[in-house]
């Protein structure tokens, strides 16, 4: 065995033997539902225990709270957490945007006052992009922040800001100069939450659900020194850090396993739904269709691993990483629509539903499926992006 198979190795223990108790509430499948406090706190204690056994952040520098090895390590650990299906942690947006980006082009204050707290939970983060007015079209935010002495005031609205109810920092882009409509006025902060003047107000989705907010500024004041890079950079700066969140740029501290359903799972679907009094699983079509999602499944593991080796990708090297969030939200939705079809008649039960398959969850994943193919960049504006970007057609 050599060194990373012993890593991996006890990587594997560790999870086997710190798995976090079966909560006695439903968790949520992901970063995006976190809706009620025993979701919060139950997953806040699960990051502090991966962060403290030095399995977040592994990449990171050690100055600043990361464990300093290489990217490998923390790949072994994420694909590990998937692999058992243990919940994943709740500061996504710290971990796997926030703080590459901070990394990437922070000054050396930013990364001394943020990244520790990214990694052990203290310092939940939230991201203000999306506006009641505009989402895909993200130049046109409105939200504005004016220069008043050492402050900067905001006033404004941001919409559907995942772990806005938990969140110490905001990821903030807002229009510093009103008389540039578009990219040029935009400016980037790294925004206290806990702010007067600062308001969030959860909003109920399809699932009953909670899990983001609407957040109102109202005249808050802000240091100026919560201003990322200077001010009309703020395009450039987002742009960077959607290349973080979509996939495309590495660097990530991981904990982004999910409790979402997969297809071996809709596989064992198969075998006890009966379709024409069989098993499912025996139907032509069905397994036909099966085979179809494993080796979709199949391929984009593959695909991943081939983007890491630049060889293999030198004709299209942006192919992979840029497809990557509309491939595989596209699959997810697909698939759980699949295991719904499944249940025949019963695919109406809800959570909760004594009949219901399995308590429900497939319905739940097939609604939060919706989730992936939005949030991030609607499956349109990917599907723009790879156009544009990857096969070099026109933008008309
Ligand atoms: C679960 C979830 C979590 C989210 N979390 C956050 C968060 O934490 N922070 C945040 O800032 N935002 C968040 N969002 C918001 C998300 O980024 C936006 O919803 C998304 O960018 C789309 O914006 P919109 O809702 O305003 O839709 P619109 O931009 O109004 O789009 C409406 C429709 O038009 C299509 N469309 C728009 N422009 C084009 C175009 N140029 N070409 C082709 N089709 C187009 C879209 O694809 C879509 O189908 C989240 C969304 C979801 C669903």
């Amino acid at each position: 065995m050599n060194e990373l198979d012993d890593f991996r190795a006890e990587v594997a223990a560790w999870f086997r033997d710190n798995r976090p108790p079966e909560p006695d509430f439903l968790l949520p499948e992901s970063f995006m539902e976190v809706g009620t406090d025993a979701q919060f706190d139950y997953l806040r204690s699960w990051q502090r225990k991966i962060y403290e056994a030095g399995y977040l952040g592994m990449a990171w520098p050690v100055a600043y709270g990361g464990g300093g090895h290489a990217q490998i390590h923390q790949d072994i650990v994420n694909a590990e957490m998937v692999r058992q299906k243990v919940p994943f942690v709740p500061n996504t947006i710290g971990l796997n945007w926030a703080g590459p980006l901070i990394l990437a082009i922070g000054t050396e204050a930013e990364k001394q006052r943020y990244i520790k707290g990214i990694l052990n939970a203290d310092d939940i983060w939230c991201q203000g992009f999306s506006e009641p007015d505009q989402g895909s079209d993200l130049a046109a935010s409105q939200t504005r922040a004016t220069r008043d002495g050492e402050h900067y005031i905001l006033n404004g609205a941001k919409i559907w800001t995942s772990l806005g109810s938990y969140a110490k920092y905001m990821i903030l882009l807002a229009r510093t100069n009103p008389a540039e409509p578009r990219y040029g006025g935009l400016s980037f902060f790294l925004a206290p939450m806990r702010t007067p003047g600062i308001e969030t107000q959860p909003i109920r989705k399809l699932t009953g659900e909670y899990g983001f907010t609407q957040t109102f500024f109202r005249d808050a004041r802000i240091p100026a020194d919560c201003l990322m890079g200077r001010e009309g950079e703020g395009w450039k700066i987002a742009m960077m850090t959607l290349t973080f969140e979509r996939g495309a740029s590495g660097g990530q501290a991981g904990g982004t396993a999910r409790l979402a359903p997969g297809v071996v799972d809709v596989i064992e679907l198969a075998r006890t739904t009966r379709r024409d009094g069989r098993p499912a699983i025996e139907d032509p079509l069905m397994r036909d269709q099966l085979v179809r999602f494993l080796i979709e499944d199949q391929g984009d593991r593959l695909c991943a691993a081939r983007g890491a080796i630049p060889a293999l990708c030198h004709e299209r090297p942006q192919a992979i990483p840029l497809s990557q969030k509309l491939r595989t939200s596209e699959h997810r939705h697909r698939l759980t629509q699949f295991a719904i079809g499944l249940q025949g008649a019963n695919a109406a039960r809800w959570v909760g539903d004594a009949n219901a398959f399995e308590g429900g969850k497939w319905q739940r994943a097939y609604l939060n499926s919706f989730s992936s193919t939005i949030g991030g960049g609607t499956s349109q504006i990917q599907a723009n992006i790879v156009a544009e970007r990857v096969l070099g057609l026109p933008k008309d």
